[in-house]
């Protein structure tokens, strides 16, 4: 691969994390270069693409909320700037933003999306209650069984297929260096990361490199866990590990829905992205089942069986793809991003449930170019500092 190479900025790993960062560092005029045997197939291949803060919140969670909207307002400027670095229009990206509509169906999840429309707005987030007719007035398509809802307004939605394939012309247009080969071992030198040794061989040196491996950035995983980057002093990774999510994409001449619809059915959530074109991406499972990437019958059943109670005619639909992806999850559930200790390290992962969401931020943060106190939420030292 014509080594030896040199760069100011290297990310290992090319998901819509390290596409992000990478296109963010070489639109700031460093010379960059992203290594993956497979870029954009993990799980931002498979994410739905849902940009939703406010109907994700939790009281636990109010870290995460300030990072989500702190990311959802960069969505515009971000997709705009992509759409014009890649050559393509905003609306090739699918990005929308009609806000996210929650359904209730049982009086325990009614109550339950009181307290979080109540939680919502006492934060003076626009979280607009519904009744089950008006919900039905939004989307005529709706179960006549829905009893009411919240619109969270300003939530978006995006095609995070499509922003990658965007992210990776923008990078070639920018110069940026493609390297598809897996990262082995960070090279170091008196403590400090140097670069990066290729499983294909030869080094590549770098100033800074941005670890960006999503679910495979963990350190040695259990039994059945691919290969860990070596070269580091332990405890320097983070503790992150796999979720798998399964969902399937369906088709229809014309989109039935006019916005994203979640719902809590039988306990278990479900959620429905409407494309301009007619596709409906119905997700998704949350398993702990380390790396395993099955697509299972009953994955598809479950997830089937639940969106049918939202939308009855959702099983006329055409089946046109089926996949699981990995979330990067954290023990807290915040991304890690930021110095992680040797100087000339820095990790970008940890997305779990919001990767799509947060990759503006993230790809500001890593460029130095972002609120202080958001990045020292997301610090990997937190980790660090408790083993
Ligand atoms: P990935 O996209 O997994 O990329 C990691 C990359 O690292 C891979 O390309 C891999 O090949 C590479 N890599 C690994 N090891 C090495 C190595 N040693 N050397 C070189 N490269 C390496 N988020 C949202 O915001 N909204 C959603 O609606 C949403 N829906 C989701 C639905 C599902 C079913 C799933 C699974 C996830 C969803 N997510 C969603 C979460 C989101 O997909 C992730 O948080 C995000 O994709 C993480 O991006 P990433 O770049 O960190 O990881």
């Amino acid at each position: 691969m014509g080594m030896p190479q040199r760069f100011d900025l290297l990310v290992v790993g090319g998901g819509v994390i390290g596409l992000s960062v990478a296109w963010r560092a070489a639109r700031g005029g460093l010379r960059a270069a992203v290594m993956d045997p497979a870029p954009a197939s993990g799980a931002s291949h498979a994410a739905a693409g849902m940009l939703a803060p406010v109907s994700e919140v939790t009281y636990t969670e109010e870290p995460l909320l300030r990072l989500g909207l702190a990311s959802l307002d960069r969505w515009p400027s971000f997709a705009a700037e992509l759409a014009a670095d890649a050559g393509c229009e905003v609306g090739d990206l699918d990005y929308r933003d009609g806000g996210t509509l929650d359904v209730a169906f049982g009086a325990d999840d009614m109550a339950a999306l009181e307290e979080i429309a109540a939680f919502a707005t006492g934060l003076g987030l626009p979280a607009r209650r519904l009744t089950g007719r008006e919900c039905r007035r939004l989307e005529p398509m709706l179960a006549p069984s829905v009893r009411g809802g919240m619109l969270a307004e300003r939530d978006a939605w995006v095609d995070p297929r499509k922003v990658t394939a965007a992210l990776l012309t923008a990078l070639e247009r920018r110069g940026v260096t493609l390297l598809r080969t897996r990262a082995a071992a960070l090279e170091t030198s008196a403590g400090r990361v140097t670069g990066v040794r290729p499983a294909a061989g030869g080094t590549v040196g770098a100033d800074r490199v941005v670890l960006a491996t999503g679910a495979w950035s963990g350190g040695p995983g259990g039994a059945g866990a691919p290969a860990a980057i070596e070269g580091l002093p332990p405890g320097i990774l983070p503790p992150v590990r796999p979720v798998k999510g399964q969902i399937m994409r369906l088709r229809s001449p014309e989109p039935i829905l006019g916005r994203c619809v979640r719902g809590t059915v039988h306990g278990s959530h479900v959620y429905l992205v409407p494309r301009a074109d007619g596709e409906l991406v119905v997700g998704a499972t949350q398993e702990e089942m380390g790396f395993d990437t099955r697509v299972t019958a009953g994955g598809l059943w479950e997830l089937l069986r639940d969106a049918r109670e939202l939308l009855p005619g959702v099983t006329e639909l055409e089946l046109s793809d089926a996949v699981a992806g990995l979330r990067p999850g954290t023990p807290d559930n915040l991304p890690v991003i930021g110095p992680a200790g040797p100087p000339g390290l820095w990790l970008a992962t940890g997305h779990h449930r919001n990767g799509v969401l947060l990759a503006p931020l993230t790809a500001d943060l890593c460029a130095g170019d972002g609120d202080p106190g958001l990045l020292k939420i997301c610090s990997p030292l937190r980790f660090q500092e408790h083993r």
